[in-house]
């Protein structure tokens, strides 16, 4: 069977079938539009990012896959521990107004069943077929330039261009108006190892085996100064991470593939905690990945009838795990904007504006709850920007906001603005008693 042939033109492209991509195109396609999703790798594809925060359930009801999402029977995670060389404190969702659980996934089958979605939602969704460069980025059509899957060149003239092309950042690139974030300089390398022993919510030490009875939490325990390490429970396997400053990217950097997998495990075994639950044997070879300096602000969010969205757009530390929420945030008010100026092109402008009014301000707040010492590195913009955030959030958002800036040691920043907000409550501090762990 011959492969479908991508059109020549449509109403809006989408490059990348990620959480962002995936969210915008079913949510375009669902209103009628014809919508073309370019993605270069064929999905389901490898991703690091598996700790869902639950405020992923909201987006996945409004694209009519919540059902699926459950029945796929993902790990429920217990919660989170923050280890930063004193005490273990924990923070539930539950005691913040979320009912339905967080999650840990496997990213491939998360992002398939989304893009999976889209497609059946009408979105015509390309795999294995890369951008290469976009024309007339600014004129009222668009031309987007590829290379389908046999290598062959091809363009598709196209009225909105979303760019939700993870960290490739296509149009970013393409533009050079990435900058890169000096106050998050940081470097993520992680692998996978076999099984792993874990702590729950209350600090129990479990097997491997008693996973699905018992959630596992998700595990972040310091690596000395601002460096920290993930421990992430899976169904058949464990996510283990390292972030380190840029000045200590020796301690990890090899000369060979093996060289590096072997410094990763023996700093992997000397992270406290997370080190003593995991056996060095099960780290699944060739399993090891790196990211240098992966974080980085937007310029702009709009160019001409182009919108960037999700990692495409901005990348800050995944501290607090909001990627994938940041990532649906992003193309389903992308989605909105571009829907609106299809419909009523006059107001083409206004919405550009209100869309980076809103991701903007949400990319300055979730900035400001990963960045080490905030005051250093928050341009007055930033910071207004952030307080207008917070300005529009709940309560129950502000307060959990609250307790994983403090457990996670970034709380100075907020502590102030919170004050000059006249926010006088504070979230409750809970540790844990150190786990019964065998030396
Ligand atoms: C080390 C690390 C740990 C993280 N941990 C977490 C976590 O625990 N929880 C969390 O929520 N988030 C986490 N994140 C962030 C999260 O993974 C991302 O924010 C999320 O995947 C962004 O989704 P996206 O759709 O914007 O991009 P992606 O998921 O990266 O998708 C982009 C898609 O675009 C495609 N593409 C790229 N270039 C092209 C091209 N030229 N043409 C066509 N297609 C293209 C790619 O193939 C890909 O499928 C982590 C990130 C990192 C780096």
């Amino acid at each position: 069977m011959s492969s479908p042939t991508i059109p020549q033109e449509c109403d809006v492209t989408v490059i990348g079938g990620g959480p962002t991509g995936s969210t915008a195109a079913n949510k375009l396609a669902s209103r009628g539009y014809q919508v073309v999703l370019i993605d270069k790798a064929a999905h389901p594809r490898n991703t690091v990012g598996e700790s869902l925060i639950p405020h992923f359930w909201r987006y996945t009801d409004e694209l009519g896959v919540t059902e699926d999402i459950v029945s796929e029977g993902f790990l429920s995670k217990g919660g989170g521990l923050s280890y930063w060389g004193s005490e273990l404190r924990r923070l539930r969702f539950r005691d913040f107004g979320h009912e339905r659980p967080p999650l840990h996934v496997e990213r491939d089958i998360f992002d398939d069943i989304l893009l999976r979605k889209a497609g059946a939602g009408g979105a015509q969704v390309f795999q294995g077929v890369q951008v290469t460069t976009i024309d007339d980025l600014e004129g009222p059509i668009t031309t987007v330039n590829y290379r389908d899957a046999d290598g062959q060149p091809g363009c598709l003239k196209t009225r909105y261009v979303l760019d939700c092309s993870g960290q490739a950042a296509v149009v970013a690139n393409q533009l050079k108006m990435r900058v890169f974030d000096e106050g998050l300089r940081f470097s993520a390398f992680w692998g996978y190892y076999r099984k792993s022993k874990y702590l729950t919510f209350d600090g129990d030490v479990r097997n491997d085996e008693e996973k699905f009875e018992h959630p596992p939490a998700t595990l972040m325990s310091t690596v000395g100064g601002w460096g920290w390490s993930w421990h992430i429970m899976l169904r058949k396997c464990v996510s283990v991470g390292v972030i380190i400053p840029r000045e200590r990217l020796s301690e990890l950097r090899g000369n060979s593939p093996e060289d590096r997998e072997e410094l990763f495990r023996r700093h992997v075994s000397n992270i406290e905690l997370t080190g003593r639950l995991l056996d060095e044997d099960d780290f699944i070879p060739g399993s090891l990945r790196n990211l240098r300096n992966y974080a980085y602000k937007p310029a702009a969010l709009t160019v001409g009838n182009c919108y960037l969205a999700g990692d495409a757009a901005a990348f800050v530390d995944p501290i607090n795990s909001i990627g994938v929420v940041l990532a649906m945030f992003s193309g389903s008010i992308a989605a909105h904007a571009i829907s609106r100026s299809l419909e009523k092109p006059s107001e083409a402008q206004l919405n550009r504006e209100l869309y980076s009014h809103q991701f903007g301000n949400r990319v300055a707040l979730f900035r400001l709850l990963a960045l080490p010492n905030g005051h250093d590195h928050l341009s007055q913009e930033e910071l207004d920007r952030a307080k207008e955030a917070i300005s529009a959030s709940s309560d129950a958002e502000l307060q959990l906001m609250a307790l994983q800036a403090t457990n996670n040691l970034r709380d100075d920043v907020l502590n102030d603005i919170f004050d000059g907000l006249g926010i006088s409550k504070r979230p409750k501090i809970e540790s844990v008693d150190w786990p019964a762990l065998p030396l």
